[in-house]
């Protein structure tokens, strides 16, 4: 036993355990940032709206279909997105085959 270790009865320094604590707040933070994106959609979160680029919808009714919140409807056969009922959950986006959602 000559030789045997005590150095899982020292506390570490102090600054050591704030550091800890700082890096644990930063993770937890990190955390909250990532649930509030997934969540809200990132244009949500920053704050732009999803629009209908009038030029290139060829009125296919694709984004229609898609939209799980009926906030999209027709106009003289081209998409409207009426942002009072859009949630910026951008499953619109994808299906569009002019890239027109923007
Ligand atoms: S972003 Fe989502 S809620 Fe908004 S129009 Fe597109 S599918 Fe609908
Ligand atoms: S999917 Fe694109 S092209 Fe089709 S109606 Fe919607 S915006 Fe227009």
């Amino acid at each position: 036993m000559k030789g045997a270790s005590t150095a899982s009865c020292v506390s570490p320094p102090a600054h050591l355990e704030r550091l800890n604590s700082m890096k644990k707040l930063v993770r937890i933070l990190i955390f909250i940032i990532c649930v509030l994106i997934l969540f809200w959609g990132c244009k949500n979160f920053i704050g732009i709206k999803y629009t209908v680029d009038e030029a290139s919808c060829i009125g296919c009714g694709r984004c229609y279909d898609a939209c799980p919140h009926n906030a999209i409807f027709y106009n003289a056969g081209k998409a409207v997105i009426i942002q009072s009922k859009c949630k910026q959950c951008g499953l619109c986006v994808p299906v569009c085959p002019n890239d027109a959602i923007h």
